[in-house]
Parts: structure tokens; C-alpha cells; sequence
């Protein structure tokens, strides 16, 4: 990666009007528009075919009327899924408004994002983020650094016809960007590997992306779909948030999904909280660290995308139609703790959001997370202890947010025991 800071610092002394104007203050972002758990609408691109798209929904709470399409080039129209545009002017992108209309007045609405400009990936290096992301382009070795887990076979590298070397960097840079950030929320208390810098490869076995959290350099792997079309930034900053949280803390290492001290609930919590708060603090960090509109507009999409995931989960949850577990069993394929680690990830977006900051709350709650020892990793190991695993959370997010969550967390069917609260809570004063 290059910096350009010389250069930049070149132009502002001497064409400083120009560099002013045309600098519009970039607008805050909040995922409030998208928590409310009785949101029924979804809708996406479906194709894009010269000037002609077609976007692509459904809607669960089956409206009597079409909805409102504001194509966002002027033209508006109403009408049902699947619904068809062209446009006159490909040389720019569009955001969609889709909005629903309900009996009473009521509305909702999602943004779809329609790319026809080829991506601009040029970014200005923020100096003091150090470059600690590689997506290498000739083949590494990651070695295990704990006895008994080894990488699995058939990891690849992305060549260049994967990925152009503009967007390696730009992408490169964004995830420094992300380890920078992440690093902090877990205040540097991590193994020495993966507070270094870290590296993607790529797997097409399947359609997903897996962390080697346990390997020098750490590594994640992902689908070439990932870098496609539309970054899944999100899904990048959820398995560094894997690297992170599993390696730390640095004495006593939380360990993996499912077999590791502290498995279950807390290694994809935490990843998905790690995951929307870096999304939210790169798009609200003034000068957004230099990343590119295109990389900005990524991120802000795929993390909405994924919250709407997590919204989905807690409304499954909140409504009973599924159950608190917090314990993956090892034996079966299933994650049975799926929509209950995705109601924790969703209630910290929403506290989160009501205090509009992300970073503090975060790092108070690993503050609780980093006194994990050996005693709590074995009442955390047995699997109807429920309630320990439960409480856990609920004390780490109630110091985190400085607010007694236990209602809140009782209320959605988490069993929590006053007395390992108590205890738990003393631990940071
Ligand atoms: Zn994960």
C-alpha cells in the first residue's frame, strides 16, 4: 500500500478552495432505521442489465397496496416485486427507496444500492493506521500456534483475476482500518499473532468464509463471492472480530465456536458486535479514514444487511418463536444458538445506537470478558449450565452500557442468576 500523505498535505497549502468545496459534511449513520423488530419488508437487487434493473422483495405483512419505488434518478412509480426501471444516465449509482405502505397510514421503507459506475478504490492512507492486513498474493503457510488445531486443506490464494490490485489495496487498507479499530475494543489484550497483522485466502469448498483465529499469521478464508461485485465488508469485519475476541485475553484465550473456553454464544456474539461496531465507527469517524465513497457505500450497505439478519433473530426470539440456548452442541451441524447470539448482537446495536457511541460501551463490556479465567471456563463448559453463560453476557453488556439489563434479557427468556450477576459485576468494580 502507498501513502499519499505528502501529497495531500502539497495540495491543501495550494489549492485549498478547491480542495474545501466540494467537501459536503458526510451525513451520520445509524442503523435506528432498520432495528425495529416489526419491520417486515425487505427487498433487493435482483439484475442489472445495461440501463435496466430489476429489484426484487417480499413483504410479510403483505401490504393491500403496491409499494412506492423512488428509483432515484427523478422517477417514481408504484408497484408490486419484481419491480423493473431503466435508467437514462448509467454514469452514476443510485440508492432505491422502496417504501410500504400499511392500513392506518403506517410506512417502512429500505434503501437498495444500484451500481452502474466502475469502482473507485482510490484512497489517502491514514498515517496512523498501520498497514496490518494482507490478502497475499503468492501462497503462505499459516502455522498453528495452538497444539491440536490445524488449517484445513484447500485454501488458495486470490489471484489477480479475483481481484485487481486497486482493490486489493483499497481493501487491504479498509481491513487495517478494521484490525486498528478492533484492536482497541479489546484494549490490545490479545495473543502477540493477532495483534500483527493478518491475512484472507481464499476457499471455494463453501459459500461462506472461516476463521484460522489460532494460526501465525491469523488468517480467515473467504468465497470469491465476497469480493464480487459488492464488498461483504461486514462478513470481513465479523471474522477479524473472531481473531480478535478468540485471542484474547492474551493470558487466557477465549478459543474457538465450538470447543474453546468460552465457545458458543460468545465467539459468534462477539463477532457480531465486532462487526457493526466497526462498521459504525468507520462511518462516523470524521474524514472516515480516506476510504473511498465506493468502499464507504459498501460497508454501509452489507452492515445493513447483516443487522436486518440479527433484527430478524431477536424478533424470533422476542415473539417466542424460538428459544434461549446458549450452548452449540459439538455433535450435530446445526448452531442451536443461533438466534439467541444474534438477539445479544442486536440488543448492543440498540443500546449502542440510544447512546450513539459504539466504541466505549464495547470496550467496557470486553473490560468484564477479559477476566475470563480457568474456574469460569469450566461452569461455562457444562452444557446445561445456562444460566452461567447467560449471565455472562448480561453482566458484561449491563457494565458495558452502565444499566441493569437483567429485565431486559429475562424478559426474552435468558435464565439470569442474581448471584453470579453479583459476582461477575464485582470483578470491575
Ligand atoms: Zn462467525
Amino acid at each position: 500500500m502507498f501513502r499519499t500523505r505528502n501529497l495531500a498535505c502539497f495540495l491543501s497549502t495550494t489549492i485549498v478552495a478547491f480542495l474545501i468545496i466540494p467537501l459536503a459534511p458526510a451525513e451520520k449513520f445509524t442503523f435506528r432505521p432498520y432495528l425495529d423488530p416489526d419491520k417486515t419488508l425487505n427487498a433487493s437487487l435482483e439484475t442489472i442489465d445495461g440501463q435496466d434493473i430489476s429489484i426484487n422483495g417480499v413483504d410479510t405483512a403483505a401490504p393491500s397496496e403496491p409499494f412506492t419505488f423512488d428509483w432515484g434518478d427523478g422517477a417514481t412509480s408504484n408497484a408490486w416485486f419484481p419491480a423493473q426501471h431503466t435508467y437514462q444516465n448509467t454514469n452514476k449509482n443510485y440508492t432505491v427507496r422502496v417504501t410500504a405502505h400499511y392500513s392506518g397510514g403506517a410506512t417502512d421503507f429500505v434503501e437498495v444500492f444500484v451500481r452502474f459506475k466502475p469502482v473507485n478504490w482510490s484512497f489517502v492512507a491514514d498515517p496512523t493506521v498501520p498497514d496490518r492486513f494482507d490478502i497475499p498474493s503468492t501462497p503462505i503457510t499459516p502455522v498453528s500456534t495452538l497444539p491440536g488445531y490445524l488449517p484445513p486443506d484447500g485454501t488458495q490464494i486470490f489471484a489477480v483475476s479475483d481481484i485487481g490490485a486497486s482493490e486489493r489495496s483499497a481493501v487491504e487498507y479498509a481491513m487495517s482500518v478494521a484490525h486498528w479499530i478492533q484492536l482497541r475494543y479489546v484494549h490490545e489484550n490479545v495473543t502477540s499473532e493477532a495483534a500483527g497483522a493478518h491475512a484472507m485466502l481464499k476457499q471455494t469448498t463453501f459459500p461462506g468464509s472461516l476463521s484460522f483465529w489460532y494460526t501465525q499469521p491469523p488468517t480467515f478464508t473467504a468465497h470469491p463471492d465476497y469480493l464480487a461485485g459488492e464488498i461483504y465488508f461486514s462478513s470481513l469485519f465479523h471474522e477479524a472480530g473472531h481473531i480478535m475476541t478468540l485471542n484474547c485475553p492474551a493470558s487466557f484465550r477465549m478459543g474457538g465456536k465450538i470447543d474453546g473456553n468460552m465457545n458458543a454464544i460468545f465467539s459468534e456474539g462477539l463477532a457480531g458486535v465486532f462487526q457493526h461496531a466497526t462498521a459504525y465507527e468507520i462511518l462516523n469517524t470524521k474524514g472516515r479514514f480516506g476510504l473511498p465513497e465506493d468502499v464507504l457505500s459498501m460497508i454501509k450497505f452489507d452492515a445493513i444487511k447483516t443487522v436486518v439478519v440479527a433484527r430478524q433473530s431477536y424478533a424470533r426470539v422476542f415473539n417466542g418463536d424460538s428459544v434461549v440456548t446458549t450452548y452449540n452442541d459439538p455433535n450435530t451441524v446445526d448452531d442451536e444458538t443461533f438466534n439467541t447470539f444474534l438477539t445479544v448482537v442486536y440488543v448492543f446495536v440498540d443500546l449502542a445506537e440510544t447512546q450513539g457511541n459504539f466504541r466505549k460501551p464495547l470496550q467496557r463490556t470486553m473490560e468484564l470478558f477479559e477476566t475470563f479465567n480457568q474456574s469460569d471456563a469450566t461452569k461455562y463448559q457444562q452444557p446445561d449450565n445456562e444460566s452461567f453463560r447467560s449471565t455472562y453476557w448480561v453482566a458484561a453488556l449491563s457494565y458495558g452500557f452502565k444499566t441493569d439489563l437483567r429485565d431486559r434479557f429475562r424478559d426474552l427468556g435468558f435464565p439470569v442468576k442474581n448471584k453470579i450477576y453479583r459476582e461477575l459485576k464485582s470483578r470491575v468494580k
